[in-house]
Parts: C-alpha cells; structure tokens; sequence
C-alpha cells in the first residue's frame, strides 16, 4: 500500500492548535528512537477546521516500554491494552501499532459470532490502518516532519463528506457492534453522509448491539448526547432504527414524541455550546420519559401506583442495555417523580422550590410542555412562584385556594 502524503500546511495545521503534552511525548518517543504519530479525533478534525476534543497518539513502541519513558503512565484494557500518560489537565492515550485486521494474519482472536474478543498483537503502521474502523479516522499526522499520511482516502472522504468503513462494512460491525455507533456519532458531529454498504450492514447487524456489555453502550450514548451534537445524532439514530435498538422501553409507532425529543436535545445542544453543566440523569430522563407519561396519565388521571411501578422498570430495563450508574439513575426517578409535585399545589409547594431536585424536575417541566397541552397555565404559575419572596409565596397560594374554591362552588 502506497499512502498519500500532504504537508500539514496545505491544511493550515500548525503547533498552535495541539496540545502540548501530545506535542512532548511525541518528540520523546521519537527521540528514542520510535515512531509517533497523532491519530483519530486529533488530526482528523484539525482537518476539518474544528478543535480536537483529545489527541490520540500512536507508535511501534510497546506499552511496556511507553509505560518506562514516561514516568505519569499506566498500561489499560486487556482485549485492547493502551498507555494512559495523565497529566493536570488531561488523559493522553498512546496506543501500540496492531496487526489485526488483516485476514493474513492470525495476529485478532475473533470468536465464532466474527466479534473481536483479543487485539494485543504489535504490528507496522501500515497494519495499523486496516483494524481501524473510518476511513476518516485512520489519518496519521507527525507534527514533526510536518506529514500527514493517508492509506484509505480519508482525506478524500472528509472533503466529500462521507463515513464509510475500510473493508468490508458487514463484517467489520460483526468483529465489533459499536463501530455502528461511532459511524452515527461522526455522521452525527460532522455532518456527513452515511455509505450505503453502512447502512445495509446495520440493517443486518444493528440487533449485535444487544450483546454489547452495556457499560460499553453508555459510553457511546453519552457521547452520542452530550458532545453538543444530540439532535443530530437523535436524528441518526431514529433514521436507522438504532434507536429503538438501544431504547426498546417505548417504540413510538405514531413518532408522537419525535417533537419532544427534537426540543430536548436542542436544548441540550444550547447548553453544551454555553458551556453550561449538562446531567447524564437528565438526559436519561428525557430519552425514558415516553414509557412513564404513556404509562400512568400524569396529565389527567394519575395512577400512583402504576406510576411508580413504570418509574422503576423503565430504569431496571433500560439499564440491561446501557447500564446506568446509580448516582444518575436516583436522579431521574426524582426528576419524574418532581413532576407530580408540581401539580399538588399547597403549603408543601414552598419547601420543593428549596430543594435539590427543584431546578431539574423545573426544566424538565418546561420540556413536558412541548408535547404536552395545557401546561401553560401550571409554568406560567410555578414560574412566578420560584421567584417569588416567601410573602409573595404565600399570597399566590391563597389566591389559588380562592380560585379553587370558587371554581368549586361553581
Ligand atoms: P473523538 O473525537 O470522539 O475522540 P476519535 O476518532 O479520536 O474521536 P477515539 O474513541 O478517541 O475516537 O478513538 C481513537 C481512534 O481509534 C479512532 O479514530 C479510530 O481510528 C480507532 N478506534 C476507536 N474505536 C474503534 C473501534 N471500535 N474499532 C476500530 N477502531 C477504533
Ligand atoms: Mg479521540
């Protein structure tokens, strides 16, 4: 295989723009006497004119030995072992060049479903390429001798905008289900087109997805949904039917909640790019919600006992796919479980606006509204109330017990 090779400046890519940590040990490895590469997400997007959320780097020297020049390091992951070089204010993977990939070689251990159970064996940068899933992600960049390297046409691919798989698409989801993810996510994130041969793979494979150890899954939906991309990868998820894969609780026939949903992570999208916090558990309320609103009428006839029941199925459920640490999954169910509080207006009222959960089941309120009718009045009330100082508090409830009253006698 013969690469292309460009010069970084053809891309306008200089120092400035990568990390200096990446930058440091790059030049010791190769200083010792090793290759060193950025790969992935680093050059990758420096490509594409967007700021790199981290910079991965690659080399022919083995853990063990990164492990011994830098001193910050430790060797992780046992199917696919990698050094993690910490610094204060990041996490640099260095990755061992694989062999895997090619058939030739017996270099992967692939068990009888053609999954991927064992990728450990070193090989050359050019082996390297072919285990790795896009094309768009197997660009390698020296920040030294200023080369940019491509074996499968990636920069072709990220000027036309497409996410296709090296090899076989079919095959390469079977040796690892989540690549299904990962080419939504980058469709999602850039904005690309996906090939064909993806799209029929996942027609055909997306169900591998179940078999996925769900601490893997949750990462992937959290970087589907909280890197700033969640309509688009909402949008990408739905349109390949992988979201009904991953969230099975409430397969929406009529797409009566696509509307809720599109609003949800618009919002979501908003606050990433604020910089403003944004809660897995709130999040993973929103993507559960349908099931529990579906379930237990909150709007009109309230069903406590169904309603509690769906609040912590839905969880346990949905944690057997992507698994859910505990922190989060309290929060939702208080997050639901706030909604009925707002429709209980009384002396209690006062105390809720105080207390932890108030400002996520608020917003979550505020999100209700877009599918939900006649919320109007109850925001327009709970928002002067949140506001209000305690003697303006208490006047709102008279006059609400008056009105109640009368509508009562009426
Ligand atoms: P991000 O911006 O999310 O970090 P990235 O492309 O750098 O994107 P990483 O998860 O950091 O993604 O992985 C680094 C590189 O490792 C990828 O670009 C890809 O070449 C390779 N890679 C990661 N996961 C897989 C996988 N499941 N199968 C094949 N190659 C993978
Ligand atoms: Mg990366």
């Amino acid at each position: 295989m013969t690469p292309d090779i460009y010069n970084d400046k053809r891309f306008g890519i200089n120092h400035n723009s990568i990390s200096n940590n990446a930058l440091n040990i790059i030049s010791r490895l190769q200083k010792s006497g090793f290759q060193a590469y950025i790969v992935g997400g680093g050059i990758r997007d420096m490509i594409k004119g967007l700021k790199p959320k981290d910079f991965d780097i690659v080399t022919n020297c083995e853990p063990e030995e990164i492990r011994k020049i830098f001193r910050n390091s430790r060797i992780i992951g046992r199917r696919f072992k990698l050094v993690h070089i910490a610094f204060a204010d990041e996490i640099i993977e260095a990755t061992t060049f694989r062999a895997g990939g090619t058939k030739t070689t017996e270099s992967i251990e692939i068990n009888e479903k053609g999954r991927i159970v064992r990728d450990n064996n070193w090989g050359t940068q050019e082996e390297d390429v072919l285990r790795r899933d896009l094309t768009i992600n197997s660009i390698y960049y020296d920040p030294f001798s200023n080369e940019i390297i491509d074996y499968t046409k990636g920069i072709k691919d990220l000027k036309d905008k497409k996410i296709k798989f090296i090899g076989n698409s079919g095959e390469r989801i079977l040796e690892d289900p989540v690549r299904i993810l990962r080419a939504l996510r980058f469709a999602a994130k850039l904005n690309f087109t996906i090939d064909q041969e993806i799209v029929k793979g996942i027609k055909e494979h997306g169900n591998q997805l179940l078999e996925m150890p769900p601490a893997r899954l949750y990462e992937e939906v959290i970087k589907l949904f909280m890197t700033g991309h969640a309509e688009q990868s909402f949008i990408q998820l739905k349109a390949h039917g992988v979201f009904d894969i991953l969230f099975p609780n409430f397969l929406d026939k009529d797409q009566k909640f696509n509307e809720f949903y599109i609003g949800a992570f618009k919002e979501t999208d908003k606050r990433f790019k604020l910089n403003k916090k944004l809660n897995v558990g709130f999040i993973f309320a929103v993507l559960l919600w349908p099931k529990i609103y579906e379930d237990s009428s909150i709007s009109t006839q309230l069903n406590f006992k169904r309603f509690y029941r769906s609040i912590a199925e839905a969880v346990r459920k949905q944690q057997m796919i992507t698994s859910i640490p505990k922190k989060y999954s309290s929060f939702i169910k208080d997050v639901w479980m706030n909604q009925v509080r707002f429709n209980r207006i009384g002396k209690k009222s006062v105390n809720f606006t105080k207390s932890l959960r108030f400002r996520a089941a608020y917003d979550f309120l505020l999100l209700r509204n877009i599918n939900e009718e006649d919320l109007d009045p109850l925001i327009n009330w709970w928002t002067e109330f949140k506001t209000a100082n305690y003697d303006k508090k208490i006047r709102l409830l008279n006059t609400r017990k008056k009105k109640n009253a009368r509508k009562q006698n009426s």
